[in-house]
């Protein structure tokens, strides 16, 4: 509590600045815009015709073979020390994992060719079995074709029957990766008298990486149970989905590890780890949190411990079902291409996604580790028990998981009740920019591998609302052994807590849409029939947005001005973020979103505030553009007028380049260098500090940040000074750094896509960001080729911008996919929205001024 209220003091000071900064910013900066505009000679707009290709080939396995489960052994042979490596005459031993694994499969349709998926894998010895009965069936062929469906084929001399019940046995091995997917490995520095280079394995194959682990039907709807067991080195530990039964020592080397089978689950939910983590004591009796052992005995997995057991007895009360497992355990490693996976049972989680270390982690550190967890634990019911039949309804997954996280953590952790409320609102952004693809696209638009992969965007993620509720789909995929209660529970759950996206309400003839949903507990009018205001949704309970006829905004807008606490504060949040969103919708004025924050003047409390920044982000990065536009300092303008979506107003006062914020940030972070062990920066502010110190700055702070991340242990304060060293505004400090990128040793390969993106956030960066992946694209685009295209391109808003990237799409043959197209039209809606707004935004600030 001590350490909010001189956070709450700094606030209040700053949010007069913050008022006259951010206006009279922005109008500077349109000034300045629409003079530059008015030399440029604009272009007219090409027409793009949508591209309809014709459809792919089928990938899809046959439905005439269902499995039912799968006895899989595996043995990673990999060492856990690099010492070692130097007496192994073929290093690529310790690369390679082996293993066998037989699927039972029900027989609906007879047939007399086995399609399974297989991928990177050296199969042999099939093996089939009639279970009924326990006759051998002979195999006259098997082959692995080459395409893109992964197809094993296995010819039988006699034909499977309908009804019958059949196994496959087949040995394989594959190789152990180095590039975050399949089984791969990961590499850390445990401390000792001398550093030593340890390894791990871990899995990651959602979506369709499964296949390149065993041989199987690797299609989320294809569920079965899996029998698990792992051969590993003795001074190792075998994680899976399930808990272990029973581990014996086998020889002077190896050990033998089993686990109970696991609930029926689809394939790309499979994960093992083999290493020498540890877990924390404080991890509750149904789960446990791994890590590093020095983590653990810093107690680094403390915080993820406790809450894990909480999270997961809320979901448990408020679905009404109990967590399927007997155990869930938790582990954060050192690399992972994705955030965190949901594997049942066994969660994956970047280091960051789970260590949290009090003194040095910041309070929004704390909130973004238990909203993760809250994510990844509500996907163990959306998702793993109940599963969408397809990859095209990945949105019930993610949107889902999203949403309700968002609800737990509220629950969970007082701090976050009013900072979660806000996230709600960005999870259903009604963003007319970014609407390439419907929430829930026809099954065949989403075969290929890479159509899947697309498929997990932010509007998967954040767009939840739809217009017609899809669970049909879900029904579908549950529609065996009594799977109907269960998802009717978790249904009614949704269907409950879920608005649909827009109610609009219209004051002057009474009309209500989805007027269902008004009906709740939540409309508060201020008497009608005078012409005065009402406001829908009262403190945020319902989960839509609302719209009125324009008198009505103009009456909230001149209430919140007048007298703002007549208004709920959660209300004083959202209406600004509904009007601001409803306008990039297209669905109003963007003045009358602009007249919603007119009120910010007498404001004092947080949250409108940062829902006002959050929104004008989208006027920033239209509008700050100073290597497209010129030099902003040739008018006065700040060079640095990032609002990034910040939680903290602290932020926003230094990202506007407050002087007098740049100046503490410089002096907090000279007392460190001179101080070089003892950082006396608050945790909360640190990483705001360090980017304003090394923004502000120059070689050296730059380079003392570097040290500090490189010699740094600890996840959150590198992950915050990697992100403070895409802060500077010197050229050739960021070319340096994105050079860096390109060596594991400086940056590693999961953490290259986001340090390029944090590079294009900032201005300085963004043309650099863009021309270097451009040049590097083979390398940079594994960590994530999607996301790195979306960063880049966010700003970009000119014709010649639009060009470039068409032709780089064009020169790379990248194939059509959805990313591609997502940044081509959001520049595209770029071009028009600045060609729309900004007469009337700069009209409204000047007039906003002038009074
Ligand atoms: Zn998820």
């Amino acid at each position: 509590m001590a350490k909010e209220s001189g956070i709450s003091k700094i606030l209040a000071g700053t949010f007069v600045f913050l008022t006259i900064s951010v206006i009279a910013g922005i109008v500077t900066m349109i000034i300045f815009y629409k003079t530059e505009i008015a030399l440029m000679d604009p272009t007219p707009r090409p027409m793009f015709t949508s591209s309809t290709t014709s459809l792919p080939p089928v990938i899809r396995l046959p439905k005439n073979l269902v499995p039912q489960s799968y006895q899989v052994f595996l043995q990673p042979h990999l060492y856990t020390r690099i010492i070692e490596v130097v007496n192994v005459t073929s290093p690529n031993q310790t690369m390679l994992f082996t293993g066998n694994s037989t699927v039972t499969f029900h027989c609906v349709q007879g047939t007399s060719v086995v399609y399974l998926h297989s991928r990177n894998l050296d199969v042999s010895g099939p093996v089939v079995m009639n279970k009924d009965t326990n006759e051998r069936i002979g195999v006259s062929s098997m082959k692995n074709e080459e395409d893109t469906r992964n197809f094993l084929e296995i010819q039988l001399n006699a034909a499977l029957e309908a009804g019958g019940n059949y196994s496959l046995f087949l040995a394989f091995n594959g190789e152990i990766t180095e590039n975050l997917n399949g089984v791969f490995v990961s590499t850390y520095v445990r401390l000792s008298f001398i550093c030593i280079h340890r390894f791990l394995a871990a899995t990651n194959l959602e979506p369709a990486d499964a296949r390149t682990v065993f041989p199987c039907f690797d299609e989320p709807e294809m569920k079965a149970v899996f029998h698990v067991t792992i051969i590993h080195r003795r001074d190792t530990v075998a994680l899976g989905n399930a808990d272990m039964r029973d581990s014996n020592i086998l020889d002077d080397v190896w050990k033998v590890t089993y686990f109970y089978p696991t609930p029926k689950m689809s394939t790309y939910l499979f994960a093992f780890t083999v290493s020498e983590f540890t877990d924390s004591a404080d991890s509750p009796t149904d789960g446990r949190t791994y890590a590093r052992p020095d983590a653990i005995a810093a107690g680094h997995a403390k915080y993820a411990a406790n809450i894990t057991g909480k999270i997961l007895k809320f979901y448990e009360n408020y679905f009404g079902i109990n967590y399927e497992q007997k155990t869930l355990d938790q582990i954060a490693l050192p690399d992972l291409g994705v955030g965190a996976m949901e594997n049942w049972g066994l969660i994956t989680y970047q280091e960051g996604g789970l260590l949290y270390e009090d003194g040095v982690s910041s309070l929004l550190h704390k909130e973004v580790i238990a909203t993760l967890i809250a994510h990844e634990l509500a996907h163990q019911w959306f998702g793993n028990l109940v599963t969408m039949k397809w990859w095209n309804d990945i949105w019930l997954n993610e949107g889902f998981a999203t949403y309700l996280s968002f609800f737990a953590v509220a629950h969970m952790e007082p701090y976050s009740k009013m900072v979660s409320s806000l996230h709600n609102q960005d999870s259903f952004e009604v963003d007319a920019l970014a609407s390439s693809h419907p929430l829930s696209p026809p099954q065949e638009d989403v075969q290929m591998t890479f159509e899947i992969e697309d498929m997990f965007d932010a509007i998967t993620y954040c767009k939840v609302q739809s217009n017609e509720t899809r669970n049909e789909y879900i029904y579908d995929a549950e529609d065996e052994d009594g799977g109907h209660t269960t998802v009717a529970k978790v249904m009614n759950t949704w269907t409950k807590q879920m608005g649909y996206p827009v109610i609009t309400i219209n004051t002057t003839n009474g009309e209500v849409y989805q007027k269902q949903f008004l009906f709740n507990d939540s409309s508060e009018s201020s008497d009608t029939s005078n012409g005065e205001w009402i406001l829908a949704n009262v403190n945020c309970a319902g989960y839509y947005r609302v719209n009125y006829n324009r008198e009505n905004w103009e009456r909230l807008s001149t209430q919140l001005e007048t007298d703002p606490h007549r208004i709920p504060l959660m209300n004083r949040g959202q209406l600004v973020d509904d009007a601001f969103n409803l306008a990039r919708a297209k669905l109003i004025e963007v003045t009358l979103a602009l007249n919603s924050t007119r009120f910010l003047q007498n404001e004092r409390a947080l949250l409108p505030w940062e829902s006002t920044v959050r929104n004008l982000e989208y006027f920033v990065l239209m509008f700050d553009r100073s290597e497209v536009y010129g030099p902003m300092q040739a008018c006065g303008m700040k060079a640095s007028f990032c609002l990034h979506s910040q939680i903290l107003a602290i932020d926003v006062a230094c990202s506007n380049a407050l002087p007098e914020c740049s100046a503490m940030a410089t002096k907090m972070f000279a007392n460190w260098m001179d101080n070089n062990r003892t950082n006396r920066i608050h945790p909360n502010l640190r990483s705001v500090i360090y980017c304003q110190a090394v923004a502000a700055g120059g070689a050296k702070e730059w380079e003392f940040a570097w040290d500090k991340f490189q010699s740094s242990i600890d996840t959150s304060e590198k992950d915050q000074l990697r992100e403070a060293l895409s802060c500077t505004k010197k050229i050739w400090l960021l070319n340096r750094y994105l050079k860096y990128t390109l060596n594991p040793e400086k940056i590693r390969l999961m953490d290259v896509g986001s340090t390029i993106l944090s590079i294009a956030d900032n201005v300085a960066g963004q043309a650099l960001a863009w021309n270097f992946i451009r040049a590097h694209w083979e390398y940079v685009s594994n960590g994530g080729a999607a996301s790195l295209i979306e960063g880049v391109t966010r700003r970009f808003s000119t014709q010649f911008e639009l060009e470039e990237l068409e032709r780089f799409a064009a020169d790379n043959n990248l194939s059509p996919t959805k990313y591609l197209q997502q940044a081509v039209e959001q520049t595209q809606v770029n071009i028009v929205w600045v060609s729309e707004n900004k007469d009337s935004v700069l009209k409204w600030f000047e007039n906003e001024t002038a009074s």
